[in-house]
């Protein structure tokens, strides 16, 4: 297979249209087998449920092309399931887990040849998304909806070595008490994007939101799941239930405490913390984890011992562990690398 003519080195994060795109519609109370399509626009009612009502959801995985050649993807039944915890919580229709792995796989196998080669460090974005997409006007869940997976290359998020950021204690909250941070709806990033701008327009990379109800805890930043590295080495991550169930960090989680050997405590985790912990990193899909070199915070900065120069040794242990796992270099004891047959 003949890949795209790509400077893969220099990709950036952003959208590009690619070759073919799954596409399920739900109708009638159920959906349809769904099918590829190379159109990359979808026409609406003026009155869709999505743009008054905000019902839409979304996803984030990754395709790897491995040294052998071969394509595959990372877990992606559990955001299978995610997905189909987070459309019953916003009354939209779920799409079946079996279903979306298929679609997953058909989409990046029609899509070869735009998955970025092996060693270049770019990896396929697969994006899945839902929308309300009938009309309705007065205050109620839509009628019809629409799936849709598409996939683009895209960059590391680190261009060359990997360096520590800066984050910002957020004046405002991410998530409401018994409210929607445990799932991936658009409406969370809706609100994020006014404090988001803020932040990096003082030269932060993100938020750090504190529990919204006391503002005592450590909760997660805009995008990502957070962890910390304590003085004895044990790896800490914060708990709360409006925190986004990042499958990046339940699988740190398991390759720190199964495969690595470190005492791993999941608890919440006070600001005031911060100040005695070795090392601290934002995890997630996009950058895997990112290490944290300073938190800033209306009663000053806290450096990390690790400093803004270098990633620290268990960040990095884990990090090279994890994208290991996925790139398909490290062998995968747990079973969650998921190969894509391309001559189907
Ligand atoms: C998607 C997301 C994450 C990361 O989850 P992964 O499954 O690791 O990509 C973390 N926090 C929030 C708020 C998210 O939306």
């Amino acid at each position: 297979m003949q890949k795209k003519n790509i400077d893969w080195a220099n990709l950036s994060f952003g959208y590009q249209p690619t070759d073919f795109r799954f596409e399920a519609r739900w109708k009638d109370g159920k959906w349809d087998e769904g099918k590829l399509t190379d159109n990359p626009n979808i026409e609406l009612s003026e009155a869709a449920c999505v743009f008054h009502y905000a019902q839409c959801c979304f996803e984030g995985l990754k395709a790897y092309e491995t040294e052998k050649g071969e394509i595959v993807t990372f877990r992606p039944e559990e955001n299978g399931k995610r997905m189909f915890n987070t459309a019953k919580r916003l009354e939209m229709p779920s799409f079946p887990v079996e279903k979306f792995v298929k679609a997953v796989e058909d989409v990046v196998r029609a899509n070869a040849a735009w998955v970025p080669p092996h060693g270049t460090g770019a990896t396929l974005y697969i994006r899945p998304v839902m929308i309300g997409s009938g009309p309705q006007i007065g205050v109620a869940p839509a009628h019809e909806f629409i799936f849709r997976i598409f996939v683009m290359p895209v960059g590391s998020y680190f261009k060359g070595a990997v360096k520590p950021i800066k984050l910002k204690v957020a004046e405002y909250d991410r998530a409401a008490p018994h409210g929607t941070g445990n799932i991936k709806a658009g409406l969370n990033y809706a609100m994020s994007l006014y404090p988001t701008m803020e932040a990096h327009r003082e030269g932060y990379a993100e938020n750090v939101y504190l529990d919204p109800a006391t503002r005592t805890f450590v909760e997660e930043t805009g995008g990502t799941n957070i962890m910390f590295v304590d003085k004895e080495g044990t790896i800490v991550i914060p708990s709360s239930p409006s925190i986004l169930p990042s499958i990046t960090r339940r699988s740190l989680v398991e390759v720190a405490r199964d495969i690595l050997g470190y005492k791993v405590e999941e608890r919440p985790v006070r600001f005031d913390e911060i100040k005695d912990m070795q090392e601290m990193a934002v995890i997630g899909t996009a950058a895997v984890l990112a290490p944290v070199g300073m938190v800033h915070s209306k009663d000053g900065d806290i450096y990390l011992p690790t400093g803004m120069d270098k990633i620290g040794p268990v960040s990095a242990k884990l990090r090279e562990t994890l994208t290991g796992i996925q790139m398909g270099d490290i062998e995968d004891v747990k079973g969650w690398v998921h190969k894509i047959d391309l001559n189907k």
